[in-house]
């Protein structure tokens, strides 16, 4: 039999939200992904805008070497190896189906056969999500395949699926959306043979989301009248300009083909980690993936404790947002540590998100060696990194097409 590869990201998928469902309304779909398989509860994406954070997840490089950091580029190098092009190399035919911001300029098509870009309003309630499934049904039949789906109705402004629109379903038009995808996940396992499929299953970022849908509403007023003028929390939705936790933490399940069954482990890991874990699954050579910083996450016993290595985060200058800052960060042990690299003398906020999962507390003075270290930690990151950078600047005509293309997608 052969042996198929789907990677699944949910733009926005929040880990609290994916993981802990009202006790009295379980989740139907994603269960049944977490049952075969493992769920890693404290994974952090790379980054918390969907660009930069895709190309992490494709190529297993934190945005500061694959050199992406924007929505509009710099584009990533033809000749850098995405996920795409090793399966390719190993025999797999590869396809992506995208929206949202990933368009093909941005150079995340590389390695693929097939890269097929749809508009934001062809979701996974209309047509086209029918179809999708339909046609999945003979996907992988021939050939090992790797299918990268990236679906986008949590985005921003959430689209419901009709069933799931009603107050017993929750409070935000976010929450009855998921019930939604969720559903749609249930479909999915229908569909496809986990005996012979690993699914990766992931968010690109998390969202900050607002207590009642009218204030969500606030905010893209406060976009489109005063552009970002007024400030304070009732107009911080969304992401992008933050890396708190609300904004880094998404879920990781593995699930299916090669994956342990039930299991669910809270050491953090990272996005990075993808790519080495597929490649362990395929038997890539490591001299394609050993210089890569994540580790492959199967078997289990293998992954290393909390406190042995570093997981980097940022919220990349996206333009066009609310704000245009540059933040980073790192979670090593219990602890996270995030500063804005603009701000000289920022000496950031420290959480013990071990004690503190809401970092509500900023212990950043009181427990300054830890600050300390943590600082150092992203120093050294960021110095050896920088001279890795290999992103190609999107210039000229090409730039502003692209700029006009995001305009219209209401990104900028
Ligand atoms: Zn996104």
């Amino acid at each position: 039999m052969h042996h198929n590869i789907l990677i699944w990201v949910i733009d926005c998928l929040r880990a609290d939200k994916c993981f802990t469902p009202p006790a009295d309304k379980p989740f139907q779909g994603f269960p049944l992904f977490q049952r075969r398989g493992v769920s890693f509860t404290g994974c952090y994406s790379a980054a918390v805008n969907t660009t930069p954070s895709m190309t992490s997840i494709l190529t297993g490089c934190y945005p500061f070497v694959h050199g992406v950091h924007k929505l509009t580029g710099p584009r990533l190098a033809p000749q850098y190896p995405s996920l795409a092009q090793l399966l390719t190399d190993k025999g797999y035919h590869c396809r992506a189906e995208v929206t949202g911001p990933l368009l093909p300029a941005l150079g995340l098509d590389s390695g693929f056969h097939e890269y097929h870009y749809r508009s934001a309003c062809e979701h996974i309630f209309t047509g086209w999500g029918d179809q999708f499934l339909a046609g999945l049904r003979d996907w992988g039949r021939d050939q090992s395949s790797f299918l990268f789906l990236h679906t986008f109705e949590l985005h921003e402004k959430p689209v419901r699926d009709k069933p799931f629109d009603t107050r017993l379903y929750g409070a935000t038009e976010y929450d009855r959306t998921l019930y939604g995808v969720d559903n749609f996940a249930r479909k999915l396992v229908d569909i496809l043979d986990l005996d012979n499929t690993t699914v990766v299953l992931t968010g690109d970022h998390g969202e900050v989301i607002a207590r009642r849908d009218f204030y969500r509403k606030l905010t893209v007023i406060n976009r489109t009248l005063f552009k970002y003028r007024l400030k304070g929390r009732a107009f911080t939705v969304g992401h992008g300009y933050d890396v708190r936790e609300d904004l880094v933490r998404v879920p990781l399940i593995l699930s299916g083909h090669s994956c342990p069954h039930g299991e669910f482990v809270a050491t953090p890991v990272s996005h990075v980690d993808i790519v080495p874990t597929i490649s362990g699954l395929v038997s890539l050579s490591k001299s394609h993936t050993g210089s890569l910083p994540g580790v492959n996450l199967l078997p289990l016993a293998d992954i290393s404790p909390a406190d042995s290595r570093p997981i980097f985060f940022e919220a990349c200058d996206v333009g066009g947002t609310q704000a245009r800052r540059r933040r980073i960060g790192v979670r090593r042990g219990r602890y996270v540590l995030f500063y804005s690299l603009d701000e000289k003398d920022d000496v950031g906020e420290l959480y013990d998100v071990e004690r503190d999962p809401e970092t509500r507390t900023n212990l950043a003075r009181r427990e300054d060696r830890v600050a300390r270290d943590l600082s150092d930690c992203i120093t050294r990151f960021i110095k050896k990194s920088e001279s890795e950078a290999r992103g190609q600047a999107i210039e000229g005509t090409e730039l502003s097409e692209l700029e006009e293309k995001l305009r219209s997608l209401g990104y900028m």
